[in-house]
């Protein structure tokens, strides 16, 4: 029988031999939910241990959630803990997963994998090796006259020096004979396979001497940092603790005891990462471990570099490109308090660091914090729980936060660049009446960037060759069989694909409505575009290169750019991944192509988008080089296009935060997002009809049934939940999509809840 509650206490208790394990096994499945109770054997058990038991049929892994002396099912009804995991998640975790449950209308289960060792329960272990060492018959073999060969000499002088090597590279067959004659010593020891470090010469171990505003900021950080470790841990320290959420806090202040979160506004180049450093080393220096999140580190590994040259081995790094040994090796030297700092992408909001001080959410704006499956968690949200649980300071930064955090947020502004030029000149391009994708002046600003021997960054927001293509007889679109979205044309690849399910075409030759040969190519992306440029501009010396999603993976993205920053001269083409906290240095030359394309999304956060986007473009220019920003748009008189060309970020977010009170948006309301799909469409509709008329939150308007567009031959039909009363709407939200579940609607329809949608 399954224990109701979802809530976890918080037990520090080290491992002990009890009776009874309550136990959340982990399936993907909404209708499991709770604990259940097992028979815990002679291994010794904590909150938090992973197993594996015997559920419904199968073997599966399993975390321990709390520890018993009694069940209310008879001892010899129970079933038995299979085997115990070597690792185990600390106890803080477990209570998180349970708050994460909650917030994100999801499971346990679900927000428990999250926190697992990365390979948990896949039979992975730290690395072992053979290394050997020479024994003393061994070193006296070297002058006694003992018969050995050349290689065996070798051999034997490598490992006299009294040091050990490794097995696998002076030769394992080779040592095992020596081994036999009791010369050397093979044994299996454990080393940690550490991730790949992508050296970055400009990565300085030294401090730079700070500027005024940085040493302000680091002294405010300092204030707080004390008074938050003065205080002790935060009231919400038990995950069953208040139920008091981002939101609610931002409208009725945060609980008391837990300190605020400062937001570090910058402007792009003002030195962030200096402060962030300077706040890791005063948690180090008090016995605290830091989380320092970043969003991609693939494609900027230089921040990554800064942590590592000045903090040293107390780094650990987590992030996707790293393989599952080396994220595991990683999780363990957290785990077992080897190493204090984590850096990582998303999911190192869940580091095992015991004694959390200080988290760092850098480029706070970006959306890669938000995960797109199931528990839908938002890590810049997640970040302040733990935060709270730990008394422990949030730090986030960007040069354009969200208004969300400015609202909520102690600011902490640097209004300067940290080399003290000034941010690049913009100028906004009228667009309107021109026909071709460069108006003539962004022409000529780039041929004058080559004769100056310069570096320009063009940013175009769309990737392939054309948009879409189109009959020139009986108008026919190319679109996707499974999503309705039009084909876009890639040239290199002679292909038409789809950007959202990856359904990919040959190039029709002809139409196959009308068997006209005409057809048309409309609109331009990255590709066209770095053709032409390309044709018009490039030189030995000046090399054109194109960064988007068409580069296959995340190494050869990163390797663009690493080109890009390492030549003199030349462009970088690209989509908004040029736009990243990328620390070029040289960039002369900014532009913006069809500024507009993000301001058309129908959302309320396209300003917001817009107003960012054109803002961290230029934040890559004019960085130890003059630099100027040429912005391109249709709407020239457009607020966030004018503002950001104004570097006017404090009139934008007053705007921007007026505008959401009065529609009744984020950050003054809660979104909660549900969308039924399924392959008939008429199941999706019935589905999403039933729903509705099971949600009743109190004070909460529900918009919609809306249908969307078709994606991967499923038909969508979304439902949106508008609130003030976050808390209760989501207990609404889970009650409804529970009832539903089971109910003839809900057969053959997914059903996803979105907290927070981005
Ligand atoms: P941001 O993240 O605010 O855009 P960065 O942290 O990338 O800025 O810093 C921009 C550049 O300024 C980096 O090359 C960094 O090494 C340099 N920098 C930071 N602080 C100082 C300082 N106090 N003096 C000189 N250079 C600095
Ligand atoms: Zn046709
Ligand atoms: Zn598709």
């Amino acid at each position: 029988m399954p224990h109701e509650s979802e809530s976890f206490p918080e037990v520090t208790s080290a491992p002990v031999a009890a009776l009874i394990a309550h136990v959340v096994p982990l399936t993907r499945t909404r209708a499991i939910r709770g604990s259940f109770d097992y028979r815990a054997g002679a291994e010794q058990l904590a909150v938090g241990s992973i197993v594996r038991v015997p559920f419904a049929g199968r073997s599966l892994l399993a975390v321990v959630v709390a520890l018993d002396e009694r069940s209310e099912l008879p001892l010899e009804r129970l079933a038995s803990i299979e085997a115990v995991a070597p690792e185990r998640l600390p106890g803080d975790l477990v209570a998180l997963a349970g708050w994460l449950a909650r917030e994100y209308c999801s499971t346990p289960a679900r927000a428990l994998s999250l926190m697992l060792p990365p390979g948990a329960g896949h039979g992975l272990r730290e690395q072992q090796l053979l290394i050997a060492t020479a024994t003393p018959a061994g070193i006296a073999a070297l002058s006694d006259g003992t018969r050995l060969s050349a290689g065996q000499r070798t051999a034997l002088a490598v490992l006299s020096g009294g040091g050990e090597a490794l097995a696998a590279e002076i030769g394992t067959a080779l040592l095992r004979r020596l081994e036999g004659r009791g010369l050397v010593r093979i044994e299996l020891a454990t080393r940690g396979r550490r991730p790949p470090r992508q050296t970055v010469a400009s990565a300085p171990a030294q401090a730079p001497v700070l500027t005024l505003e940085q040493q302000q900021a680091v002294q405010a950080i300092n204030a707080a940092l004390a008074q938050a470790w003065s205080a002790g841990r935060g009231d919400a320290q038990r995950g069953d603790g208040p139920d008091t959420t981002v939101a609610d806090a931002a409208t009725t202040g945060a609980p008391a005891g837990a300190p605020a979160p400062l937001l570090l506004h910058g402007v792009t180049g003002s030195g962030k990462t200096e402060v962030y450093l300077q706040a890791a080393a005063t948690t180090l220096a008090a016995g605290r471990d830091a989380i320092i999140l970043v969003p991609e580190i693939a494609l900027t590994p230089q921040t990554l570099e800064r942590f590592v040259a000045r903090l040293g081995e107390v780094v650990a790094v987590m992030h996707s490109g790293m393989s599952d040994g080396a994220r595991h090796d990683e999780w363990l030297r957290l785990a077992r308090g080897e190493a204090h700092v984590c850096v990582g992408a998303r999911s190192a909001v869940f580091a095992p660091l015991a004694d959390i001080g200080l988290i760092v959410v850098d480029e706070e704006h970006e959306s890669s914090y938000k995960h797109d499956s199931d528990p839908r968690y938002d890590a810049r949200n997640v970040a302040w729980q733990r935060a709270r649980m730990h008394g422990a300071v949030l730090l986030a930064g960007s040069a354009t936060p969200r208004p969300e955090s400015v609202m909520r947020c102690t600011p902490l502004r640097l209004r300067e660049r940290a080399d003290g030029r000034p941010l690049p000149a913009t100028k906004i391009v009228d667009m309107r009446g021109s026909h071709h994708p460069l108006h003539p002046e962004t022409r000529m600003a780039l041929s004058d960037c080559r004769r100056e021997h310069g570096k320009a960054v063009v940013l175009l927001n769309r990737r392939g060759w054309s948009n879409f293509l189109t009959c020139g007889s009986c108008g026919r679109v190319w679109m996707c069989p499974n999503c309705e979205v039009a084909l876009v044309l890639h040239r290199a690849a002679g292909v038409i694909a789809c950007h959202h399910c990856g359904h990919r075409e040959f190039v029709p030759r002809r139409c196959p409505d009308c068997g006209s040969v005409s057809i048309a190519r409309h609109g331009a992306g990255t590709e066209r575009l770095e053709r032409e440029l390309f044709e018009t501009l490039a030189t030995p010396d000046f090399p054109v290169l194109r960064l988007d999603a068409d580069a296959s993976d995340l190494s050869a993205r990163a390797a663009i750019l690493a080109r890009f920053q390492a030549a003199p001269a030349g462009v970088l083409v690209g989509t908004q991944m040029i736009a990243k906290g990328h620390d070029f240095s040289g960039v002369t030359l900014g532009v913006v192509l069809d500024a507009d394309q993000t301001l058309r999304f129908p959302d309320f956060r396209a300003e917001e988008r817009t107003f960012a986007l054109i803002t961290q473009l230029a934040g890559r220019t004019g960085r130890g080089s003059e630099g100027r920003v040429l912005v391109q748009t249709q709407t020239p008189t457009a607020r966030a296009i004018r503002l950001a060309a104004a570097y006017d970020s404090d009139t934008f977010l007053r705007g921007e935060l007026r505008r959401r009170k009065a529609l009744g948006y984020p950050p003054f309301a809660t979104l909660i997002r549900l969308v039924c799909a399924s392959p008939v469409a008429e199941q999706a509709d019935a589905a999403a009809a039933a729903l509705r008329g099971h949600l009743k939150p109190r004070s909460s308007e529900i918009l919609g049934p809306a249908p969307l567009f078709m994606l991967r031959g499923q038909s969508r039909v979304q439902l949106l939940v508008k609130t003030r009363a976050r808390t209760a709407a989501i207990v609404a939200v889970g009650a409804a999509v529970e009832a539903l579940a089971g109910t003839r609607e809900a057969r053959g329809v997914a059903i996803s809840v979105d907290v927070d949608p981005i």
